[in-house]
C-alpha cells in the first residue's frame, strides 16, 4: 500500500518541510514514508508501531501533513484516497490459458457467464470477455471482474499477464518436438511458462536462467502452479557466465533482461523524484539509461553468440528509445553480430497486424530505417491496452537451413 502512494507521499514530505524541521530526529527516509503513509493513506490512520521517538516526531507534525495531502486532493481534483491511485490500474485484465493444463474450449465454458465482446473499446464494465486477435488463447476482461477467486485461476489454469507480455514468446513461436530455447532473463516466469505452453510442456525444452537470489524462488513456485516442471530446467546463475558452446542444442531465445520499467503504470510517476528538480532528474535519467542500455547490449550479445541459435527476441517494459531501438542500433553495427550472420526481422514475421510499430528516428542513416522500424513492435501504456513495451526479433539462417 505504501509503494502504491510512495509518489504521493513523497510530495507531502516535500510540501510539508517535514524532513527539514525533524532532522535532528536522524529518521530515515524509507521510516518518513512509511509513517507518513500509515498516519494518511491507512484505514485506522494510525502508526503501526510502539512507543517512540520517531513516532511522536511525525505525530507533531499531523496538522501539517493533513494540510499537505488536503491541498493534494484538491490538485487532482478527488475526494477519495482511492481515487488518486486508481489511475494506476490497467485499463485491461489480460490472462491467457495455461494449455499445459487444459484448453481454450474448455476455459471459455468456464467463463460462459461473461458476454463476448470484439475489441477493448466494448470493455468498459464487468460481465464481459474478448478473444484477443494478436495472441491466439489470449483473453481480456475488466479489471473488476474476479478472476482471482476463480478455480481456473487458483488451478492455474489461467496465467495472468498483459497483452504486451506476451508478445515475445508469440514472437518466437517455438515448434514443440523441434526447438529448444533459452529464456535469459526468466523471473517471475511469465515469458517462461508462456513458452511452455506453446511447446506443448515437452520434455527439457526450456531451460531458464535467473540469477537473482529472491527471485528464483517465484519462478520455481511459478513454474510449478503452472504444472510445467517436466519441461523447463530452472538454473539459478548468471547468464552472461554461460560457455555457449554448453548449449548446442538450443534454437532460440529469449532476452528479457532488466530494464528501467518506465512502461509500468506508477513507476513512470516515481522516475520523477520529487525531491529533485527537473534538469536534475534528466540527467540522473540519463546516466541510468545509458548504463541499463550498455548491460542490455552485453546480455543480447552474448545470447547472439551461441553456436546453434537461430532465433532471438530482445523485449523490455520501457518507453525509452535509448533501451529500445537504441540497443538494436548498437547490436546491428556491432562486428561481430555483423560476422554472426544476425538481422532485424522483418514485420511480415513479427505481430504483421499489430500496427504500433519502432521509431524510425532512431536508425537515421540507414537506408533501411523504416524497415527496421517496422520490424520493431512497441506497445504504448493504457492507450493500448495494457503496459509500455517493446520487442524485436534478430534472425538469421545458418549452413544446411532452408531458404523459406
Ligand atoms: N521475463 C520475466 C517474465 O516475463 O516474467 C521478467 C524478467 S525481468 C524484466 C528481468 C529479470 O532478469 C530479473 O528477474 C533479473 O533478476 C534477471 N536478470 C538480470 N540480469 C540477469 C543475468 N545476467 N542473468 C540472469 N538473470 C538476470
Amino acid at each position: 500500500s505504501t509503494l502504491k502512494y510512495k509518489p504521493f507521499i513523497l510530495h507531502i514530505l516535500k510540501k510539508s518541510k517535514i524532513m527539514e524541521l525533524e532532522k535532528k530526529s536522524k529518521i530515515p527516509e524509507p521510516i518518513f514514508i512509511l509513517m507518513v503513509h500509515d498516519l494518511l493513506f491507512s484505514k485506522t490512520k494510525r502508526i503501526q508501531s510502539k512507543q517512540h521517538a520517531w513516532k511522536d516526531a511525525i505525530i507533531k507534525n499531523r496538522p501539517r501533513l493533513e494540510a499537505e495531502l488536503a491541498r493534494l486532493k484538491i490538485k487532482h481534483a478527488v475526494k477519495s484516497l482511492d481515487e488518486l491511485i486508481e489511475d494506476d490500474d490497467t485499463p485491461v485484465r489480460w490472462f491467457r490459458t495455461n494449455l499445459i493444463k487444459t484448453n481454450t474450449d474448455s476455459l471459455l465454458r468456464e467463463f460462459s457467464h461473461l458476454r463476448k465482446v470484439n475489441s477493448i473499446d466494448e470493455i468498459t464494465n464487468t460481465g464481459v470477455i474478448y478473444h484477443d486477435e494478436f495472441i491466439p488463447n489470449l483473453f481480456g476482461i475488466h479489471p473488476r471482474e474476479k478472476l482471482t477467486s476463480t478455480d481456473a485461476y487458483k488451478q492455474g489454469r489461467v496465467i495472468i499477464q498483459d497483452r504486451a507480455s506476451c508478445f515475445p514468446a508469440q514472437i518466437l513461436n517455438p515448434i514443440p518436438g523441434k526447438d529448444k530455447v533459452i529464456d535469459a532473463c526468466a523471473a517471475p516466469g511469465n515469458k517462461t511458462t508462456h513458452l511452455a505452453s506453446l511447446l506443448n510442456n515437452s520434455k527439457r525444452s526450456i531451460v531458464a536462467f535467473e540469477r537473482d537470489n529472491k527471485r528464483i524462488d517465484t519462478i520455481k513456485m511459478m513454474v510449478e502452479r503452472a504444472g510445467g516442471l517436466d519441461c523447463i530446467t530452472i538454473h539459478h546463475a548468471d547468464f552472461t557466465s554461460t560457455r555457449p558452446q554448453d548449449f548446442k542444442e538450443i534454437t532460440g531465445m529469449l532476452v528479457d533482461p532488466s530494464c528501467s520499467g518506465s512502461g509500468i503504470f506508477g513507476r513512470a510517476f516515481d522516475e520523477q523524484d520529487s525531491t529533485i528538480d527537473e534538469d536534475e532528474a534528466r540527467e540522473k535519467l540519463n546516466e541510468r539509461l545509458v548504463k541499463l542500455s550498455s548491460f542490455q547490449c552485453t546480455i543480447v550479445k552474448h545470447a547472439l553468440s551461441f553456436p546453434n541459435v537461430r532465433k532471438v527476441v530482445y523485449s523490455t517494459c520501457s518507453i525509452h528509445d535509448e533501451e529500445n531501438e537504441g540497443v538494436v542500433r548498437q547490436l546491428i553495427e556491432d562486428e561481430e553480430v555483423k560476422k554472426q550472420g544476425w538481422k532485424v526481422s522483418k514485420r511480415e514475421n513479427v505481430l504483421p497486424t499489430w500496427s504500433r510499430r519502432g521509431h524510425p528516428e532512431v536508425f537515421k542513416g540507414y537506408e533501411n530505417a523504416k524497415e527496421l522500424a517496422e520490424g520493431c513492435v512497441r506497445s504504448l501504456p493504457k492507450v493500448d491496452g495494457g503496459i509500455g513495451f517493446f520487442a524485436v526479433c534478430f534472425e538469421r539462417k545458418l549452413d544446411g537451413d532452408d531458404d523459406d
